[in-house]
């Protein structure tokens, strides 16, 4: 067997020392990003398919070449793609408190932007003793991560728009390590060789679009923001569309349906070991989303993902939650005080929210009082509720 080029040697040696870091798998893609799938992607954005993440269009360009941008002196030239399993076992409810809405399971652990700098930090450490120019991102950044995982080889892009990777199916958090390092046509597939895609595994199968409960997923294997219950959720910012409210059930941050049903999600199993889920943030106590500043809010879930829709998100996204239980608690005991206290709150999104939360528990007095709130789109909410949310 002929002797690996030095360079492979090197290349190979960073993906070893990755998964030995706690990444569950690690392949290399070239740093361009191919014109098809560039294309793809501005088609995706001027169909508005990117709701209000103008941030994705604002770093659009520099997704769509790597090698300009990151290590821009010199010019990356291989990157590592790299992905660690969020996949937990379902932690147990905490005693105690409101806890009646889903969290999506890649939230469930702290901060894994904190919890995957170090091991990417260390990477880089160990790229630079090896020679390498070196650059890691996790989750942020302009980078087409999922385009790169399946030119790595890492899995392909399912109908869901998610990676699949067969080991370890749809819960997988993509991050990547930037080189200088050249390609290298001659090496195996995810080693330093950029035109490998992996195979298509979907087949017939078509469960994820099936099970969305919004028809965000297109057939061109994209999701359209707009309907998307992550987006809806995490992002969205203000009140959400009345006509979709009913479809978000009791997801309160994030959305895991399409990647829960996919077969190869299931095969897998609960496999994450490196991240560990912290009950608390699977499980949240709703009533702790009210009677805070939206600065004491960020301080208590300064290291969740909860931090990002915002003290007033999460507590719209939690009257939805109580909106859509109606009719499936047994008392409503449990929502008196989550409806008490979002008609009190400060924030005009979140007594919004509340008016479709009556609405649904056919709560007239309530509703009644809300139409003599000071905000205008907040009685209109009020009217629209006591119409039965037409
Ligand atoms: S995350 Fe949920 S709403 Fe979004 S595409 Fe998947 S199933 Fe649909
Ligand atoms: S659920 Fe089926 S169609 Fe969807 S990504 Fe998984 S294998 Fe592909």
């Amino acid at each position: 067997m002929l002797a690996l080029p030095a360079v492979d040697r090197a290349a190979q040696e960073l993906q070893e020392h990755a998964l030995a870091l706690g990444f569950d798998v690690a392949g290399w893609a070239g740093a361009e990003v191919p014109r098809q799938v560039w294309q793809e992607y501005g088609a995706w954005l001027a169909a508005g398919r990117h709701a209000g993440m103008d941030y994705l269009e604002t770093g659009a360009w520099r997704r769509a070449d790597l090698s300009s941008s990151l290590l821009a002196s010199q010019g990356a030239g291989q990157v590592l793609a790299l992905g660690i399993s969020h996949a937990f076992a379902a932690p147990e409810k905490p005693a105690g408190g409101v806890r009646l809405g889903r969290v999506a399971r890649y939230a469930w652990t702290p901060d894994y932007h904190a919890q995957i700098e170090p091991l990417l930090a260390a990477l880089s450490d160990h790229a630079r003793r090896l020679g390498i120019r070196a650059r890691g991102y996790v989750d942020y950044g302009p980078i087409l991560e999922r385009d790169l995982a399946g030119r790595a080889f890492l899995g392909w892009r399912g109908k869901s728009g998610m990676l699949i990777n067969t080991e370890l199916g749809a819960f997988v958090t993509l991050a990547v390590l930037i080189t200088d390092l050249p390609s290298s046509p001659a090496a195996e597939p995810g080693l330093l060789y950029p035109e490998a895609l992996h195979p298509d595994r979907c087949g017939r199968c078509s469960r994820c679009v099936q099970a969305c409960p919004t028809q965000a997923i297109g057939d061109d294997r994209a999701i359209d923001a707009r309907r998307c219950i992550s987006y809806l959720t995490i992002e969205h910012r203000g009140p959400v569309d009345w006509a979709l409210r009913p479809a978000l059930g009791d997801w309160l941050l994030g959305c895991d349906i399409c990647s829960a049903v996919c077969p190869w999600t299931q095969k897998a199993g609960a496999v994450a070991s490196r991240l560990q889920p912290d009950p608390e943030l699977a499980w949240p106590d709703m009533l702790g989303f009210f009677g805070l500043s939206e600065r004491d809010f960020l301080r208590r879930y300064q290291h969740a993902a909860h931090a990002r829709p915002r003290r007033k998100g999460m507590a719209r996204n939690a009257l939805t939650v109580v909106g859509n239980l109606a009719g499936r608690l047994e008392g409503a005991e449990q929502i008196r005080p989550l409806l008490a206290l979002g008609c009190q709150d400060p924030a005009w999104e979140v007594r919004e929210a509340v008016a479709y939360a009556l609405g649904r528990w056919q709560d007239w007095a309530g509703l009644e009082a809300l139409l003599g709130d000071s905000d205008e789109r907040v009685r209109k909410a009020a009217q629209r509720g006591i119409q039965g949310g037409l």
